[in-house]
Order: structure tokens, then sequence, then C-alpha cells
């Protein structure tokens, strides 16, 4: 079984890696990190109050490969993983400095941090109460759907990360607050589900990081796929950052195998299995162990597509999204989706502007040939669908921002150009206004009655 994924070196000798430990650090291990003693006290000091707030986990595999210490606060990765002093609004972050100067009890740290939480919008979108389906009447929870064709799973052993982005808008779910965690292991109501809905050609396995799990976990999900009356469903994809934050899950975890082995059952029994993997920056293509991930799962039939958000101090330029694009082209990932980052968590921190994201995504793209073109975007997950920002132009004397549906909670409404007001300080969809003095836009009424319904 080995052989099969095994991927040779240039010079043709077989790569093997052996096991290598998962050590993770979290907020309270953030004082044992060894190479952070480099940094100044005052530093680190400010990383503890945000990490009291917002969600902190990194793996040595981030730090010890992924972050340029030489770089650090600079470094992308870094932004990416640890804690900053601006992701927290300065009142909440005084208000945090004092209480843990002061010697509080745990409880007083829980309390403040939760009430701080509340302002950052911990769950944007309507995702909880618009999207859950019903079996038998009965909702049922850790799925979703939105879309016609797509069913988004959750699955309970799922829901963490091999270590966590700043940025991520299920921040919510990873500090413990359960109400906000959609998790199942209902394995059986899944298929069910499925079964009933034929319109369904997607399954998308997200989280966290259904990556944590234990291969045998999520082969059980996988092989539901197989069972006959679930034909229908031909793609099922896996969303992870895995390839970056561990791609030893992929090579040498003791289940890398028998993972492989599972996406290649799918694959030969006439599924599409994509792996939608996050990328932020090309610094994370760039270790040999992350490219060997990339080969022995392309070796399996298995796509992988790439998927990000533009964030402000991460990747807001476009020569690292033309890096990034040209080096997914090199080994074989296709690009999809050039994300707006959502209205939450330290949102002020990392959001750009939407004028200025369609000039980045614009300058990017032109930076690479068409196969590295595909990525669609800027686009916003909102509430009625996914809006890409397509352009800026001028008509008949009104500057506006050309927009369009790549999804949307009515079928209908995709494709359709439609204009808002430029607007060069708008970051996201609830901001524009509409262009030509028309009072809405034209599938708010329907959204309306949409959310009326429940
Ligand atoms: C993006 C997204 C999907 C997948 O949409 P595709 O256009 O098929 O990529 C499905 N469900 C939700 C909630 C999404 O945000
Ligand atoms: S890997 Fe994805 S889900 Fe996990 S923290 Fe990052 S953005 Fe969030």
């Amino acid at each position: 079984m080995k052989q099969a994924f095994m991927v040779n070196a240039d010079d043709d000798v077989p790569v093997t890696y052996q096991p290598q430990r998962f050590k993770v650090y979290t907020q309270k291990q953030l004082d044992k990190i060894p190479v952070l003693q480099r940094l100044p006290e005052s530093l680190r000091f400010e990383m503890q109050v945000v990490a009291n707030v917002l969600p902190f986990r990194v793996n040595e595999y981030v730090i010890n490969e992924l972050i340029d210490w030489d770089n650090v606060p600079d470094d992308p990765i870094f932004r990416l993983t640890f804690p900053q002093r601006d992701m927290l609004p300065p009142e909440s972050y005084q208000r945090m400095a004092d209480l843990l100067k002061s010697n509080p009890t745990p409880k007083e740290v829980k309390a403040l941090a939760n009430e701080l939480r509340q302002d950052l919008n911990p769950h944007p979108a309507g995702q909880m109460e618009l999207n859950v389906p019903r079996l038998d009447n009965e909702k049922l929870p850790g799925m979703q759907h939105k879309y016609r064709e797509t069913v988004l799973f959750f699955p309970s052993q799922g829901q963490v990360c091999h270590a966590y982005c700043t940025f991520c808008f299920r921040w919510a779910q990873f500090v413990g607050d359960k109400e906000l965690r959609f998790a199942t292991n209902e394995t059986e109501n899944l298929a069910r589900y499925l079964a009933e809905h034929t319109e369904v050609s997607d399954l998308l396995l997200t989280g966290g990081d259904p990556m944590v799990m234990k291969t045998r976990h999520l082969a059980e999900y996988l092989r539901v796929l197989l069972r006959p009356e679930l034909a229908h469903v031909q793609t099922v994809r896996i969303g992870t950052k895995a390839l970056s934050f561990w791609p030893q899950r992929f090579v040498s975890d003791d289940d890398a195998d028998e993972l492989l082995t599972v996406l290649a059952e799918l694959v030969d029994n006439g599924k599409h299995v994509a792996l939608m993997a996050h990328y932020n920056h090309w610094k994370e293509l760039e270790t040999p162990i992350a490219r060997t991930a990339i080969q022995r799962i392309r070796n399996t039939g298995t796509e992988i597509r790439s998927q990000a958000p533009l964030v402000g101090h991460i990747n807001d330029n476009p020569e690292v999204w033309a890096r990034l694009w040209r080096t997914q082209i090199k080994l074989g990932i296709i690009p999809y989706y050039f994300f707006v980052e959502r209205d939450t968590g330290a949102k002020h921190y990392f959001e750009v502007p939407l004028v200025k994201a369609w000039e980045i995504y614009r300058d990017a793209m032109k930076k690479v040939s068409g196969l590295g073109r595909t990525a669609r975007g800027p686009s916003m997950s909102a509430g009625p669908g996914k809006v890409e920002i397509q352009g800026i132009t001028e008509i008949q004397g009104e500057k506006v921002m050309v927009l369009r549906f790549i999804q949307g909670r009515n079928p209908d409404w995709v494709q359709r150009p439609f204009f808002a007001q430029y607007d060069e300080k708008a970051t996201w969809l609830d901001h524009l206004k509409p262009a030509f003095g028309e009072k809405e836009f034209f599938f708010e009424a329907e959204y309306r009655a949409m959310q009326a319904q429940g």
C-alpha cells in the first residue's frame, strides 16, 4: 500500500519521512514556546491579552518551518497564527489588559472574555438560523443546506484545526461557546437526508478541519457516498488547511496511507473528490513535506482546489497572490475562490475595502497565465449568497461597482449583473447602496421574505 502513493524526488530516490509528534500550543502554553522568549516582554503580554479573547492554537511545524522568526512580527505566517494587539478594538484590549494585571481569577477572565466577544459579531451572515435542514420535520444540527446543489456537513470530531487562523470567521466555536458550534456525528441522518434530496450533487465536509479526524472516522462519513441510493451525490469536497498547517497528515502520520486509500477508493468508484485547500500565502507551499503531501494526494486522483480570503497584514498585495497562484499551478492545484474577509472577529484589523480588494485581484490576475486565472472573486459570502465584485466602471456619468451573484439563496439570482454606487470605504455588501437612484437591490425584497419565513 505504501508503494502506491510513493513519490520520488527529482533524483529518483524515494523520499521517506519519519512520523512526527504533533505538538500543539494553546493560550495556556503561550509562554512555553521556546522561540517566543526572543521577543520583548511587552509584546508577549499583548499576545496574552488577545489570546484570552480570540482563539489561539499553533503547532511546532508552523512555528519551526513556516514562520521566519527573523522577520517577526511582520512575517505573514506569524500574523496568520499569532495574536496581535490591534486585533482587539482599543477599548476591549485595555479592559482585558487591566484585568490581567490585577491578578484576576480564571472566572473573572472568562466573564470579561465572553462579554468582549459579543462585540465581535460572533455569528455572521445568519448562518445559524437560516440554513439548517430538516428531516421528518426535525432540525439536523451539524448540517447546512443553503445552495441547492451543495450540502455542508460539520462532523463533530472535526471541529478544531491543526492551528488557528487569527482572522477565522468560525472563531466563536473555537473559544468554547458550545451554542455556536454546529456539529454532528449522525452518519445515518446525513445518508437519509441526501437520499431524499436528489437535487444535491455535492457534499462538502467542513469544520474546523475534517482532516484533524482519525482516518477511520473520516472514512465512515466518506464511504456513505458509495451507497447506491446516493449515486446522485457525484462530488465530495473536503475543506481543509491541513496541507498548510500539518502536511504530515497525508505523508507520515500513522493513518496517512489509509487516508489516501479511502480517497482513491472514492475516485475509483466514480466520485469526484476535491480537497478544498486553504492557502493564504505562497510560503505555505514551500516546504518539501507540503509538496510531498500535494503529490501524494494527486496520485489518488483527488483534485486539489484552493481558496482563501484576502486579509490585511498577511496577503494584501498582488505580488503575493500572483506567486501563490503560479506556485499552485506548478504543483497541479486549481485556484478556486478569492474571498473577501467576513464581517466578524478581528475584522477591523484584517479588512480590506472592496475597491482595494478588486484592484489587488485584478493586478494579481494580470501577472499570471490563463491557468492561474480560475479563482473567482473578490467574493463575499453574505446572507443572500456569494457576491462577486466584477469591476468598477462609469455608466452615463455615474461611477459604479459592478456586482453579480456567484451563488444565490435563490438560484435564479446567479450571474445577473447589478450595480452599486462607487464607495471606496465599503468593506461588505451591506455597506453598498444601489446605483442609479434605485431604492434597493433586485434581490432584497425576496431575501427579506425568506428571512421572515426562517
Ligand atoms: C461557498 C458555499 C458553498 C459551495 O458553493 P459552490 O459555488 O458550489 O462552490 C456551499 N454552501 C455554502 C454555505 C457556501 O458558502
Ligand atoms: S483553518 Fe479554516 S476553520 Fe481553521 S482556523 Fe483557519 S480559517 Fe478557521
